[in-house]
């Protein structure tokens, strides 16, 4: 009788065959799944509009990538290079936040970092080592220079600070109204150079036209941050590697707490203009005067205005932050593009006394389908009111008066939500004679 027991040198080979088989199979049919996931959110991003990045990102070199997969794998933010074809892709340029964690993992050098692209150039301001622009005394920091990443703007804040203190002769007796510098921007490099500044002795003002902690307070809930530590003046090191967006928020509440620098919030710096031994800064409360400024706007740009009386009423926003907030309310929302819609979407969920669109156009054709689709379900299960070809004259604390076809018309008004685009984060930057480079992808 044979022995089943011991198998034969050749059915030996076969079972390590069929293994090695079975386990190509999977793999293949695994790659061949990541690569058509990939190349639909590739699809969904050009269908989105999503195709230009906003900071330094990564240009994949084709004839230098052997397609081992290492970058989709390094980068923090998850799916935003893929393979497709067996070569690396940037999927979702304008997801990229710069980690560049991408070139450090490729083992084949076919990742160059850059700012801008072909299509869309990046104004990046030429500033000296030590932070300060071809305008004497205008500094800037942070992602506006065009650094972005919240370590790097803590210390570029601390560094251009540290320059500032060099030059500006503190301990002057302050004069209201007049300041040894002002820093524009509220968020990483604005608060680590406002506690340089207050080590320093510096008499200075920080001005942020929103709420405190810069970009990073406007990431989606619960986000992971990916940091490092740093330093910061007066507080002392901070240990963070990953954190949420709310642990890094809070942490800025304490470092105000803790060290009495004073951040004022919603306070938008309009203009800067040179003038005797320093700058005019003119502000949405008001014009001051400073020896120098630093610029720590980062690069989400302002809000757009309408420029009508009664706008700076505190009922005036720019962004849709709690839709519940506005249950029971006369809600007037500004706009004909897709912030304009999203936001009507939201708010038609809420029970309110009124909901009224108010467009200057007379179609809304600027948003996707999608989007206009879901807006036209909106207003059709709740009372919105569309005016189109209108345009909002004045805000008064009960009303608002909107003139449509040579008539004004008075509603009865709560709230004002304005979603009429941005203005470019290099508008200051223009109106001063900053010197910039345009980038356009290339490395
Ligand atoms: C979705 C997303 C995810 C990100 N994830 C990470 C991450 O995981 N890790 C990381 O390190 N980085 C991340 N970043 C990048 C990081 O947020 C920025 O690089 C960083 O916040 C830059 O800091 P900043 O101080 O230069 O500018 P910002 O944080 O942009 O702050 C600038 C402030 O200036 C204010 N301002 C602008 N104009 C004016 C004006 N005219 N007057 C008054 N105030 C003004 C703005 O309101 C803003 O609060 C992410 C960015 C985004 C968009
Ligand atoms: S790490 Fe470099 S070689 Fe590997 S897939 Fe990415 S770009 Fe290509």
């Amino acid at each position: 009788m044979a022995d089943f027991s011991m198998p034969t040198t050749g059915s030996h080979y076969a079972d390590y065959a069929i293994a090695l088989v079975a386990l190509w199979l999977v793999f293949g049919a695994l790659r061949g799944w990541r690569e058509r996931r990939a190349g639909r959110r590739f699809e969904q991003a050009a269908d989105n509009g999503s195709t230009e990045p906003t900071t330094l990102h990564p240009v994949i070199s084709a004839e230098k990538c052997v397609g081992c997969g290492a970058c989709t794998h390094a980068c923090p933010e998850g799916d935003i290079i893929g393979m497709i074809g067996g070569k690396a892709q940037l999927l979702e340029p304008a997801s990229c936040i710069g980690h560049g964690a991408c070139k450090t993992a490729c083992p084949a050098g076919a990742i160059e970092l850059v700012f801008g692209s072909a299509r869309r150039g990046v104004d990046i301001p030429l500033l000296s080592p030590s932070f300060e622009s071809n305008v004497p005394g205008l500094f800037i920091a942070g992602e506006l220079g065009g650094m972005g990443l919240v370590a790097n703007a803590i210390e570029q804040g601390r560094q251009a600070m540290e320059a500032i203190a060099k030059r500006v002769a503190a301990k002057a007796p302050s004069e209201p109204g007049r300041y040894d510098v002002i820093i524009v921007g509220g968020g990483p490099a604005g608060i680590s150079a406002s506690l340089t500044a207050k080590q320093r002795g510096l008499n200075h003002l920080t001005l942020e036209q929103d709420t405190l902690g810069g970009t990073v307070a406007h990431y989606p809930r619960a986000k992971v941050v990916m940091t490092r530590p740093a330093m910061l003046p007066l507080y002392g090191k901070v240990r963070l590697r990953r954190v949420r967006k709310e642990r890094l928020l809070s942490l800025w509440q304490d470092v105000i707490a803790k060290t009495g620098i004073k951040i004022h919030q919603g306070v938008r710096v309009e203009r800067i203009t040179p003038a005797s031994g320093g700058f005019d800064v003119a502000t949405s409360a008001g014009s001051v005067h400073a020896k120098s400024v630093l610029l720590a706007t980062g690069r989400r740009g302002s809000p757009r205005r309408l420029g009508v009386p009664g706008e700076q009423l505190s009922k005036v926003t720019y962004r849709l932050e709690h839709a519940a907030h506005y249950r029971g309310r006369h809600v007037l929302v500004v706009g004909g593009g897709e912030s304009a819609l999203e936001t009507v979407i939201a708010l038609a969920r809420q029970p309110f006394k009124s909901l009224t669109l108010c467009y200057r156009g007379d179609v809304l054709s600027r948003a996707r389908p999608a989007i206009r689709q879901s807006f036209d379900a909106a207003a059709k299960s709740a009372p919105v009111r569309v005016v189109l070809q209108a345009h909002v004259r004045s805000i008064e604390p009960t009303r608002v008066l909107i003139e449509r076809d040579g008539e004004t018309h008075a509603l009865p008004n709560d709230a004002v939500i304005i979603c009429a685009g941005g203005v470019l984060p290099t508008s200051l930057l223009d109106n001063i004679g900053v010197s910039v480079e345009r980038k356009f992808g290339i490395a």
